[in-house]
């Protein structure tokens, strides 16, 4: 790191600032201790033995000050005064009385001449000590966050105005193409922003990149910027969140105002998650006061801007945006969703392709191998895959890098990735790839829940290790017995397909099962649609209190059999019918499995032709 040269002025700025701090000690100090320092020693007395050394006739005179009595004994010679002594006034009329009584010489002091000066530097101290300190940490701190010094409330916000040189464009990023598209617009609008402006339309203020780590989110928002030749501020939501009550709302106040000099421009939150908790989350523990501040800045500067001609379009990124509190989702904030997925094969090809230019490859290395070895990594991933290669390569002293090389860097990056999340192996991949074709085929001939979209072996989060996407073609309120039943069916097709093929199960349709379990349950004590128990409602007790934990059933242990009895048939019924409706469709659950495993997302009119061959089953149960 460069050793940062120091500004003349600000230096000598920071001399004065010191100066007057060590002066203003220096007089603090003096002012305490001089009135002090030159008086004579005095003996100090309680009260009661000055009264009692008056009636006894031993004093001789006594001066009466403010916060303090002193007086003098009579001497062994009347005209020699003895001791001078002291003692602490207490609120007592009676004291001129009785020193007169006793014929004591008694003079109130007067106030205290020497007082001015030491009550001018108390007045005038404090003061200058704060301005001292003040000039001391303003010059040390600003100046443009430099790092270091006393910056609270201070935006840390990295700002990247790119040069031509280093500038991110969107070719940099790949196998996100659908997140790319929907950016394209947001670039047009920071471009020409009056275009969109001039015909009344609100320019979109907020953008939300969902998706897991490494996938590029990041890199994305940089592109957007780049694309756009817009200044790019970038800070995490937990960089927010500090300690001090206050400085979160600040830095966003902070943050906003740079970024609105600088419009058009992006400010880019990584982790938004760590502000926008649902603010409920905190519970009956009492919220975090701090964090819910900095959100309530956060939203109050987006409703702000844009009403002033500013151009500031914030992109922010979260994994988890089902946490995020409502209020950041409403029109006019981040209304605007945009998944960013780990890559398919396809893509991870594309992303290998871009790292890849920056090493030296052998010719034998072909990039779709690794791309199809390289199942559930996200670009982070391969990016740190291709340096791997690149660095055994050189540690083996070669020119290139090397097949072999790749071969062994899969296998490093794959072991520190088992840790973190989930990359399959072959045979779990097998599993996952014929237990979604399973759902998809069983939906294929359930049209209420939607029609089937998209099936990926990609792992996407930490739970689902593969997904069959379900599009509604309408929207729905009412489902009838069947559609429901249907539904049950579509969730365990993905159990009922390892159960055909594989003869096992495996742990991985625990969630579908819980779900049809719900499902069931709703039918027979919500929708009253089972003929056992009638159209009564057994709906669980919610307990509020205790964050709407479900409680028992409030019902008699037989009613409660029956329940349970009932509900166990319904899933069972269905499980039946997938299993019907996979055997009888057996050849093409092998075809569109062993496809999927190659291409590992199927989707689109290829997928619809495919599903549209599904032949329903004669179920009699
Ligand atoms: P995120 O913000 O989603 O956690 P980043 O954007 O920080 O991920 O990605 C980290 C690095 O990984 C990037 O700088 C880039 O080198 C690489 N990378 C991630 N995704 C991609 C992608 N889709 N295309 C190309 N490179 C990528
Ligand atoms: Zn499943």
């Amino acid at each position: 790191m460069a050793v940062k040269k120091e500004d003349p002025k600000r230096s000598r700025a920071r001399l004065i600032g010191n100066v007057l701090l060590l002066i203003g000690a220096g007089l603090l100090i003096i002012n305490i201790f001089l009135p002090n320092l030159f008086a004579p020693p005095v003996a100090r007395v309680p009260y009661s033995l000055f009264v009692h050394e008056i009636e006894e006739g031993h004093v001789a005179r006594v001066y009466i000050g403010q916060d303090q009595i002193t007086y003098q004994l009579k001497g062994v010679t009347p005209d020699i005064l003895g001791d001078v002594i002291s003692t602490t006034p207490i609120f007592d009329l009676n004291l001129p009385e009785r020193l007169e009584k006793s014929g004591v010489e008694f003079a109130a002091a007067p106030v205290q001449k020497s007082g001015w000066f030491g009550t001018l530097l108390s007045w005038v101290i404090p003061p200058l000590i704060f301005v001292g300190i003040f000039q001391l940490f303003s010059r040390n701190g600003g100046g443009g966050g430099a790092p270091g010094g006393l910056q609270i409330g201070k935006s840390k916000a990295k700002v990247y105005v790119e040069g031509e040189a280093t500038k991110t464009m969107f070719t940099d990023v790949a196998g996100v193409d659908e997140a790319k598209l929907e950016l394209q617009e947001i670039v047009q609008f920071l471009k020409t922003p009056e275009k969109y402006t001039k015909i009344g339309a609100r320019i979109p203020k907020g953008v939300l990149l969902v998706g897991p780590p490494g996938t590029g989110k990041t890199l994305l928002a940089k592109a957007v910027a780049g694309e756009a030749g817009v200044p790019f501020f970038s800070i995490s939501g937990s960089e927010f969140v500090e300690l001090f009550v206050g400085v979160g709302s600040s830095r966003v106040r902070d943050l906003f105002e740079q970024a609105k000099k600088q419009s058009p421009c992006i400010i880019f939150i990584d982790e938004l998650d760590a502000i926008g908790k649902a603010r409920s989350s905190g519970g009956m523990y009492g919220g975090n006061d701090e964090r819910e501040q900095t959100l309530n800045q956060l939203l109050t500067e987006m409703d702000g801007f844009g009403v002033d001609g500013t151009t500031v379009i914030v992109l922010a990124a979260t994994n988890r945006p089902e946490t995020l509190d409502q209020a950041l989702l409403r029109p006019g904030r981040f209304d605007r969703q945009v998944l960013v997925d780990r890559p398919d094969k396809s893509g991870r090809l594309e992303i290998l392709k871009i790292h890849a230019a920056k090493v030296t490859l052998d010719k034998s290395v072909d990039l779709e191998t690794i791309a199809t070895r390289t199942s559930g990594f996200a670009g982070a991933d391969l990016a740190n895959l291709v340096n791997e290669a690149a660095l055994l390569a050189a540690r083996a002293g070669r020119e290139t890098v090397l097949l072999e090389d790749f071969a062994e860097a899969v296998e490093r990056v794959v072991a520190g990735l088992e840790k973190k999340s989930r990359v399959l192996n072959e045979n779990e991949k097998r599993i996952v790839a014929y237990h979604e074709v399973g759902h998809a085929l069983v939906g294929a001939l359930n049209s209420s829940s939607g029609k089937v979209e998209k099936i990926s072996i990609v792992p996407r989060g930490m739970a689902a290790l593969g997904y069959t996407l379900q599009l509604p073609t309408e929207d729905r309120f009412l489902l009838s017995k069947e559609e429901i039943e249907a539904q049950i069916a579509t969730l365990l097709g993905g159990r009922s397909a390892e159960e055909i093929i594989f003869g096992s199960i495996t742990t991985g349709a625990s969630n579908d099962l819980q779900r049809a379990t719900d499902l069931a349950d709703k039918m027979v004590t919500s929708y009253g649609m089972s003929k056992v128990l009638g159209p009564l409602a057994y709906q669980k007790q919610q307990n509020q209190f205790l964050g709407g934990m479900e409680m028992a059933r409030n019902v008699s242990p037989a009613t409660s059999e029956a329940i349970d009895k009932e509900i166990k048939s319904i899933v069972e019924n269905a499980h039946a019918k997938a299993l019907a409706i996979l055997n009888a469709n057996r050849d093409l659950l092998e075809s569109i499995s062993e496809k999927l495993l190659e291409t590992e997302v199927i989707e689109g009119d290829f997928l619809t032709g495919l599903l549209s061959q599904v032949k329903p089953a004669e179920v009699n149960v």
